[in-house]
């Protein structure tokens, strides 16, 4: 079988297959990368709409009615949500059928899918590498050929920098195009779901069903949503595109600079004009982001109690001791350190030096692309400063893992959209070019993933680990 793409899909479909037992068996076959959490299709799905009965999987932070959503954590491994998220609904009702929930990242915590309760996911590129996170199982499915697609959340980088690991298609949205209703929350002014899939039209079509005013979400954005599919056969021509030195800065491989620049070049021949551009404040974005996140992570999660739902335990001596135990128990160990860390910045006497600067230092870095955004349409660099690492090779330094995420986090203070694509190989292990758009300019990024994937083939390229 080649690449699972949503027009393979419908073309079993229209032959008579069952499209989600064939997922089903494949989702098996595929158990060692332990990329899904809970292997269960949704009970309904309509039977019409634009992703008829088409097979996906949805990563374990969207709320399932019926259906436990344990966001990678000990905490929710019992949580059974009584309502569904409206990324859900939406799907569900354009006839798309879940086959279960994507392993991922404790609440969406990290950059390689080693912080999950329930197993670390493998690369379907090599089984000794990580596949990214924190939808480090969602890009795995994809990419093992056994969904076309799956949903992701991006809060610093979750969507795009596992597509990219995994040799995926990622696309994250702008702040407010898609509901966050019954997404568990991480750090909720960065927080936006996204997809993974094959391809640029693949993300288009899903995207289409996904984006929308959602009068449930305060944060989501009541405008109306472009014609996806129609923008994708707009080109690239006279498109500007601006190289920003910063995202190929130091820390980046020589071989991911060339790669990507390859990618770029591409985009060159199909019209697109290529302008150098400077995004100044970016090396700023993990010091601003690695404090405002943690922030919001402290307060979202002061929920988890033990006592209005998620992991209670079992023989605490007074209600101090029951939080305490309980949530000593139900979370990790990266969770508690972000915990820590957003408690202490807001604490009175740091506040005003950790989170009130970067709060400062995001409105730079949100002017910077704004400033930007006046001389170019697009801004691209490679989405990884590396190639997928070893399992193991950074778990005991936190510090390596935050500043592998450099090149993603800016994008998520500024609340903008952003695609990873597949731009070629390293070390036999795939890279990804990163295109950032302007807020809700979602059109013009799909326009040029379309562009530069009808004339090269690396999103459609196997890896070892994908079913056949
Ligand atoms: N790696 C980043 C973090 O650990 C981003 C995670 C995400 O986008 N959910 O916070």
């Amino acid at each position: 079988m080649s690449a699972l793409t949503l027009a393979a899909q419908r073309a079993a479909r229209d032959a008579g297959r069952d499209l989600v037992e064939d997922a089903l068996a494949r989702a098996r076959t595929a158990s060692g990368l332990n990329a899904l959490i809970t292997l269960e299709p949704a009970p309904t799905t309509s039977g019409a709409g634009e992703l008829a009965g088409i097979p996906f999987a949805h990563k374990d932070l969207f709320c399932t009615r019926g259906q436990r959503t344990t966001c990678g954590s000990k905490m929710l491994a019992d949580f059974v949500p009584p309502y569904d998220a409206t990324v859900v609904e939406r799907l569900a009702g354009a006839g798309a059928a879940s086959i279960g929930k994507a392993n991922m990242d404790e609440f969406a915590m990290g950059s390689s899918n080693e912080n999950s309760a329930y197993g670390p996911v493998r690369n379907p590129w090599n089984t000794t590498r990580v596949p990214g996170g924190s939808s480090g199982g969602s890009a795995a499915v994809v990419a093992a050929n056994v969904v076309a697609f799956a949903t992701g959340s991006d809060t610093g980088g979750s969507v795009r920098q596992p597509a990219a690991f995994c040799g995926v298609t990622g696309f994250k949205p702008t702040y407010g195009r898609v509901s966050r209703y019954g997404m568990v929350a991480y750090a909720s002014s960065l927080d936006q779901a996204g997809v993974i899939a094959r391809s640029a039209a693949d993300c288009a079509e899903v995207l289409q069903v996904m984006a929308g005013h959602d009068p449930r979400d305060a944060t989501s954005v009541d405008r109306p949503v472009d014609d996806y599919r129609a923008a994708l056969v707009r080109g690239v021509k006279g498109l500007r595109i601006g190289i920003a030195r910063e995202l190929f800065g130091a820390g980046v491989r020589d071989a991911m600079q060339s790669t990507v620049h390859a990618a770029l070049r591409e985009l060159e021949a199909a019209g697109a004009v290529l302008v150098d551009i400077a995004l100044p404040t970016l090396p700023l974005s993990i010091p601003a982001y690695y404090v405002i996140a943690p922030a919001e992570a402290s307060s979202n999660l002061a929920r988890y109690d033990g006592v209005r739902y998620g992991h209670r335990a079992a023989d605490a001596k007074g209600l101090r001791d029951l939080y305490s135990r309980s949530r000593a128990e139900g979370f990790g160990t990266e969770v508690k350190r972000r915990i820590l860390t957003g408690t202490y910045v807001l604490s009175s006497g740091y506040y005003d030096a950790y989170y009130l600067r970067a709060q400062q230092v995001r409105r730079l870095i949100a002017d910077d692309f704004a400033r930007a955004f006046g001389q170019v349409d697009l801004i691209a660099g490679p989405t990884t400063p590396d190639i997928a690492f070893k399992l193991g090779e950074k778990t005991a330094d936190p510090l390596a893992m935050y500043a592998a995420d450099i090149n993603t986090v800016a994008v998520n203070l500024a609340g903008l959209p952003a695609m990873s694509l597949p731009a070629g190989f390293i070390d036999g292990l795939p890279a990804g070019l990163q295109l950032i758009g302007r807020a809700f300019d979602e059109s013009t990024l799909l326009a040029a993933g379309q562009a530069l994937q009808a004339r090269t083939d690396w999103h459609l390229a196997l890896a070892p680990g994908a079913v056949r």
